[in-house]
């Protein structure tokens, strides 16, 4: 962890705290209606051009003696605090847990007895080198984790740059206001409760400075401010990259990482590969999880390159579920051999899930990356244990091994075809297995791959409309129906939007050629009256 944030002149900046701190709480403390809290603890997140973030909390309360809690950084960064009105008569440091009971990992719990001289006041700052994460123009701030003894109130002023470009929807909780004050974007926040986190998507207008980082096969784009970050990643891919070589009987050729910052809208999504058909894209990596326990970004990181070596290896991205099963799989089973916790908190959430579902996981068998279902994390649950169970089940990793040298020269683009060379490497027949999982293992496999086929072809006409659109909708029914067991409709569905998929072109031109001519004939119609 410690590599990942930047310790550096923290002690320095952190003296630099402006006066008007002070004015902003008194403010704040006399617009809320405190009679019913015992203080007020106010933040304020001074962001600057590479996310750095100055944090400044301070407590004030008016009663003559008090008890109060929140939570103060533990690891990631120094922190000073002090009293600046009133005295304090115990203060403790320990371990802080979230309303469910779970462990912080970068807080500690800062506890204390207070004594007011008709006003006590405490100030806490500290900076938090990735307060927001930067790839120009995008820009994500994301809060330190507030969280503070529930017989307070709180709230939350955040300074961006000047020329940064705030909407009020992209802001989370929703913004009390957004103003424009001493050169700064001033977005405050009223807390509704004593646990928060302040998320606010925004951009800028400062030229970025793009780097390429590049060792061996391994290329990284990003911004010059996290080259540690890419340094790091490359050491943490060439720590596992012979190890992956054995397993897929592939060397990879070049491998092109791009960080981004998150939108809103992919908080969740840890990293991704653009996939078109023929060709698997580089690797996108969210820099928010970079700001985890060590495994967690690793975990992320290594999913993806995983992807890569499946792909190598000679398995089509439409057998999605063996994708994604072995790209966790492996992932968490590689960090966590390196004693790398980080990882622990995927396992659990698969787990969990997997639980739920009851060992029914044939639904994945249908899965592509043309289609994001809403339960997502069902899909990756089931393939996780489906891989798990299989891999465990026949000899581990040298199972893998013995399934990627038979693989070795061909492309594997369905499951019936997987689970027969699946069943070669572990020397007896898996098809009942899989029959277990809930896969149907019969001939509907041949119309999903011709459907998923279609779909990329639909891809490339989207000009094609309405037809295009028609297609697809047929495709993507008939996908559904197909893992919902409904066979027969879906084959004849499925039939209609592939051949709608082949004449779409012919079908568009006639219609709107049509429309011309029809158009044309009554305008020289009207013409000749
Ligand atoms: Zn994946």
């Amino acid at each position: 962890m410690e590599k990942l944030w930047r310790n550096i002149t923290i002690l320095l900046i952190m003296i630099v705290i402006s006066i008007s701190t002070t004015t902003h709480t008194i403010q704040a403390y006399n617009k809320l209606n405190t009679s019913q809290y015992n203080g007020l603890y106010t933040y304020i997140c001074d962001v600057d051009y590479d996310g750095v973030t100055k944090v400044t909390i301070t407590y004030d309360s008016y009663i003559t003696s008090g008890r109060s809690w929140l939570l103060v950084p533990r690891n990631f960064t120094k922190y000073t605090l002090t009293v600046i009105s009133g005295s304090i008569v115990h203060e403790e440091v320990k371990r802080a847990y979230t309303k469910e009971g779970e462990e912080f990992a970068f807080y500690d719990n800062f506890t204390f007895t207070y004594l007011g001289d008709s006003n006590f006041k405490l100030k806490l700052n500290y900076t938090m080198d990735n307060g927001a994460l930067i790839v120009e123009p995008r820009c994500f701030f994301y809060s330190p984790q507030i969280y503070f003894n529930p017989a307070d109130t709180g709230i939350v002023y955040i300074y961006l740059p000047g020329d940064s470009k705030v909407l009020e929807g992209n802001v989370q909780p929703p913004p009390t206001s957004i103003t424009f004050e001493d050169g700064k974007q001033k977005i405050t926040i009223k807390l509704q409760t004593n646990s928060a986190r302040i998320a606010i998507e925004y951009t800028t207008s400062r030229p970025g400075n793009l780097k390429t980082y590049s060792k061996g096969i391994f290329e990284v784009i990003t911004p010059h401010r996290y080259m540690d970050i890419a340094e790091n990643l490359i050491r943490t891919y060439e720590t596992f990259y012979t190890n992956l070589t054995k397993i897929f009987s592939v060397n990879l050729t070049s491998i092109r990482i791009i960080f981004f910052a998150p939108r809103m809208a992919d908080l969740g999504t840890g990293g991704y590969i653009p996939f078109n058909g023929t060709h698997l894209g580089n690797i996108y990596l969210n820099l928010l999880y970079t700001r985890t326990v060590q495994g967690f970004w690793e975990q992320i990181a290594l999913h993806e390159l995983i992807h890569h070596f499946t792909w190598a290896a000679g398995i089509s991205p439409n057998v999605l579920w063996l994708h994604e099963g072995l790209a966790e799989y492996l992932s968490i089973k590689l960090t966590m051999n390196m004693g790398w916790t980080g990882a622990l908190s995927r396992v659990k959430t698969l787990e969990n899930i997997a639980k739920q579902l009851s060992d029914n996981y044939g639904f994945v068998q249908w899965w592509n990356p043309l289609q994001t279902p809403s339960n997502i994390l069902s899909y990756y649950a089931a393939s996780y244990i489906i891989v798990k169970t299989v891999v465990e089940e026949n000899g581990g990793i040298s199972f893998l091994q013995k399934l990627f040298r038979e693989i070795k020269g061909t492309t594997i683009s369905d499951t019936n075809t997987l689970i027969h060379y699946m069943s070669i490497a572990a020397g007896r027949d898996l098809t009942l297995k899989f029959i277990s999982f809930g896969f149907k293992v019969t001939e509907e496999s041949e119309i999903y791959k011709m459907i998923v086929e279609a779909k990329y072809a639909l891809m490339k006409k989207r000009w094609a409309q309405p037809f295009a659109l028609i297609a697809n909708w047929l495709l993507d029914t008939s996908i559904n129906m197909l893992s919902s067991g409904n066979i027969i409709l879906a084959k004849i569905i499925g039939w209609i939007g592939i051949f709608i998929s082949m004449l779409a072109v012919t079908l568009t031109v006639a219609l709107w050629g049509g429309i011309l001519v029809l158009l044309t004939m009554k305008v020289r119609g009207e013409d000749e009256l």
